[in-house]
């Protein structure tokens, strides 16, 4: 991508409406414009980090063998009815009726939904065990829409349904989109620990939330240190092995984790002085076991091996894609702006041109360029007509990992400086040397 053929609406001074340096980073790096209180347009640079966060949310869903689908965002209020939920669920639901009066609402969650699609066509234990997904946008009226894409009102989620026999079948599901988060979090880039969590409006028994430390958090969590340590399974953990990831699941839960809603003061106060983290934390992922609390109601059941029906057992899901992009940067920043994980990053390359309309310059660019877009780069050419100084800034606060800067000093020697955002390190190459660096 040309920046002069490019949409990167960049502030140059600090938004005085946003509170944390994720919500100032991107209004400054043109990455979301505020539409409504809580409400947020994606601009082209916010996307396509989006959009790289949902891909590896979507590789390891797919993984643990979940199957995605798509529902829509609009629903019928007659299926909240069905399991009561369409008056318990208050204020935070936008309902809305349509021309014929019939009375209409935006998903904040999909349980009733999805739970409508199983019982119309799964019957039989054979169909089992089942795990549908979708990354769709959500609505909830929260009271206090505040942090950008922390906490929105309209925000997008990733949420998973799952289908089982009973409680031995649905633990299983359970615990693969466990590891499936661990695995999530881990390759995003992030310190994700698992709390136990209380289970809300949601209900049901088993649930833990995926929390990441920040100072901005708006949980208060605690934990045992070793937590921040553990390593998490590899790709070639195996879904189907019940025993082994039964064993995973209880590593992990195995040292003292929760949120403050599930708080142990006595639990916590034993352990050692230095294995306590008190702390606030960013909610990210978010899974629940609820067993027949929907399917009960809704008259979603399933025969047996011995003839009998029974209402399926459930769980459900969440990630929040949109608060993991504001999460990402309030884990990678600096003064200067983002500093985007290399998986995440809306642009891998940029090259900085410290003299445009300098034949050597332009050309040494223009050669860079077309070599990194044919083999398949995300890179942008910063080819505007700026001071460098202007380029730098640019550059730094959108976060580009690696940042190829090429001037008339150092092609002079046959030289480009590579220039690394995470820890400002730079290198004088030659341009094959660059790029035989980048793909390294
Ligand atoms: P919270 O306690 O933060 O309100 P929740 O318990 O209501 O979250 P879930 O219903 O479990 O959240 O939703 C699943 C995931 O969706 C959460 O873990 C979070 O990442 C994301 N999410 C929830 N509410 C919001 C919001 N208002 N804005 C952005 N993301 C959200
Ligand atoms: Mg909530």
């Amino acid at each position: 991508m040309r920046l002069s053929r490019f949409f990167l609406p960049i502030l140059r001074e600090t938004p005085k409406e946003a509170d944390i340096v994720s919500h100032r980073l991107m209004l400054r790096a043109g990455m979301i414009r505020q539409e409504a209180a809580g409400i947020y347009a994606f601009l082209p640079l916010g996307l396509r980090v989006l959009n790289k966060v949902c891909a590896i949310i979507r590789e390891e869903q797919n993984r643990s063998g979940a199957i995605e689908l798509l529902m829509p965002t609009l629903q019928s209020a007659d299926l909240w009815r069905e399991s009561g939920r369409y008056e318990a669920y208050g204020k935070e639901m936008l309902r809305i009726k349509d021309r014929h009066e019939r009375d209409m609402l935006y998903g904040p969650t999909n349980e009733e939904m999805v739970t409508e699609i199983f019982r119309s066509y799964v019957r039989s234990y054979k169909d089992l065990p089942l795990n549908l997904y979708h990354i769709q946008w959500k609505f909830r009226d929260e009271v206090r829409p505040r942090f950008g894409l922390m906490r929105g009102r309209e925000f997008l989620m990733k949420d998973a349904y799952s289908f089982d026999l009973d409680y031995a079948g649905a633990k299983h599901a359970y615990n693969r989109m466990f590891v499936a988060y661990l695995r999530t979090f881990a390759r995003l880039g992030l310190k994700a620990i698992p709390m136990v969590a209380d289970t809300g409006p949601i209900g049901g028994n088993l649930s833990h939330e995926f929390i990441i430390l920040a100072q901005t958090g708006e949980s208060e969590v605690f934990c045992h240190r070793d937590y921040l340590d553990y390593d998490v399974p590899g790709q070639d953990v195996d879904f189907d092995d019940v025993d082994g990831l039964q064993k995973i699941f209880d590593r992990w839960t195995s040292l003292y984790a929760a949120t403050s809603e599930k708080h142990d003061a006595e639990a916590f106060e034993a352990l050692p002085a230095d294995a306590k983290v008190s702390a606030r934390g960013i909610e990210v992922g978010h899974i629940f076991y609820f067993g027949t609390k929907y399917s009960e109601p809704m008259r979603a059941v399933v025969a047996h091996p011995d003839g009998s029906e029974k209402p399926v057992h459930m769980g459900s899901y969440g990630i929040g894609p949109s608060r993991l992009v504001a999460a990402l940067i309030e884990a990678f920043h600096d003064d200067a702006g983002i500093k985007w994980p290399e998986q995440v990053a809306p642009f891998r390359v940029a090259i900085l041109n410290l003299k445009q309309g300098d034949a050597a310059t332009d050309a040494a660019c223009e050669n860079l360029y077309k070599a990194l877009v044919n083999r398949g780069e995300d890179v942008l050419y910063h080819d505007l007509e700026e001071r460098p100084g202007s380029k730098f800034a640019t550059t730094d606060l959108i976060g580009i990992p690696w940042q190829i800067v090429v001037g008339p000093k150092g092609l002079a020697d046959g030289k480009v400086e590579l220039k690394r955002r995470i820890d400002g390190s730079r290198e004088l190459l030659s341009m094959d040397d660059a790029l035989a660096r980048l793909k390294a």
